[in-house]
C-alpha cells in the first residue's frame, strides 16, 4: 500500500523516544521526512544521525514545549529548513500526578501547560503551512480521557481537551481540506510508562495487574502498533478520515471488563 508520504515534513513533538519515536521511524520506513521537536537534544540528535547513517533525511529541533517562543521559533525553524510542513504529530506530554486531593491549582496550571497549550500553539503556527500543503493533524491523546485514572485531574484534563480540540479543529479546517484525528494508547511500554509503573511498591506485579486486563493477548500495545495508525491517519490512504478517535488499545476502553483475565 502506498501511503503516499514521501519527502512529507512531519513535526513530531517528543518524537525521540516512546510513542514519538515509533511514529518517526514509521515515517523514515515510508521515505517522509520526521523533524523532532523536543527538548532532550542527545536523544533527539541520537535519532536523526541514526537516520542519516541509513541514508533517510530527518530533523531535530530544540523546544521547551511549555514555553510558548520554543514552540513559535520550532515552527519557524522547520519552515525555513525545508520550505515545507505537511503534518503535525502533537505527541509530547507525561501522566504527572497532579490530582485534586494531591495537586494544587499551581501544580494544575504548570501541568496544563506542559500537556495541553502546545497541542494548540503548534497546531496554530504550523496552520498557513499545513493550508498549503492540505496538510494533517494527528494528536496523540490518552484513555485516561474517556475512562479517569484517578489522581492524575491536569493529565486527564488536557487529554480530554485534546480530543475536543481534535474535533473542533477538525471542522475549522474542513474548508482548507486539513483533516485532523486522534489516535489514543491505553497501556505502551515507553521510558514514560516504565518511570509510571516504576513508582509502585512492587512494580512487576502492577505490571502483570494491568496486562491481565488488556483483552486482545493480554499484552502492551508496543510504539510500533501505535505508530502504525498514527501514520496511517496522516497519509493518502485516509484521505476521508477527519474527526477520528482511533483507539489502538487491544480492546482496553471499549470491551467488557468482564473479560479480563479471560
Ligand atoms: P515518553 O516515553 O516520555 O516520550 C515523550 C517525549 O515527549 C519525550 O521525548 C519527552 O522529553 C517529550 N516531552 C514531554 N514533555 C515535553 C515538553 N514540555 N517539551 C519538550 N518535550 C517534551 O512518553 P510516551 O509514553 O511515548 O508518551 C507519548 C504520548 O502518548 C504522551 O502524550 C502520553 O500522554 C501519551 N500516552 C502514552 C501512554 C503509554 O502507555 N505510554 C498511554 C496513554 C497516552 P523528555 O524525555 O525530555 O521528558
Amino acid at each position: 500500500m502506498d501511503l503516499g508520504i514521501r519527502d512529507h515534513v512531519v513535526i513530531v513533538t517528543g518524537g525521540s523516544k516512546g510513542i514519538g519515536e515509533g511514529i518517526c521511524c514509521c515515517l523514515a520506513d515510508e521515505q517522509a521526512i520526521p523533524v523532532i521537536v523536543g527538548r532532550s537534544p542527545e536523544e533527539g540528535n541520537r535519532l536523526v544521525e541514526q537516520f542519516k547513517s541509513e541514508g533517510i533525511n530527518a530533523g531535530y529541533i530544540l523546544a521547551e514545549l511549555a514555553n510558548l517562543e520554543d514552540c513559535k521559533s520550532a515552527v519557524q525553524q522547520v519552515s525555513t529548513i525545508y520550505g515545507r510542513i505537511d503534518a503535525l504529530v502533537n505527541n509530547a506530554g507525561a501522566n504527572d500526578g497532579v490530582g485534586l486531593e494531591k495537586g494544587s491549582p499551581e501544580g494544575f496550571l504548570n501541568s496544563l501547560k506542559n500537556n495541553l497549550h502546545h497541542y494548540y500553539y503548534l497546531a496554530h503556527y504550523c496552520l498557513p503551512w499545513l493550508k498549503k500543503s492540505e496538510g494533517s493533524i494527528v494528536n496523540v491523546s490518552s484513555k485516561t480521557a474517556i475512562t479517569g485514572q484517578g489522581g492524575t485531574s491536569a493529565y486527564a484534563a488536557a487529554k480530554g481537551a485534546q480530543l475536543a480540540l481534535t474535533r473542533e479543529w477538525a471542522v475549522e479546517l474542513l474548508k482548507y481540506n486539513i483533516r485532523v484525528n486522534a489516535v489514543v494508547p491505553a497501556e505502551v511500554m515507553t521510558p514514560l510508562y516504565e518511570k509510571w509503573i516504576s513508582g509502585f511498591d512492587q512494580p512487576a506485579k502492577k505490571l502483570a495487574e494491568i496486562t491481565k486486563k488488556i483483552p486482545l493477548g493480554n499484552r502492551m500495545t508496543t510504539k510500533e502498533e501505535m505508530a502504525a495508525m498514527a501514520v496511517y491517519l496522516l497519509s493518502k490512504q485516509a484521505a476521508h478520515m477527519t474527526g477520528q478517535f482511533l483507539y489502538v488499545d487491544g480492546g482496553y476502553v471499549h470491551l467488557d471488563r468482564a473479560l479480563a483475565g479471560a
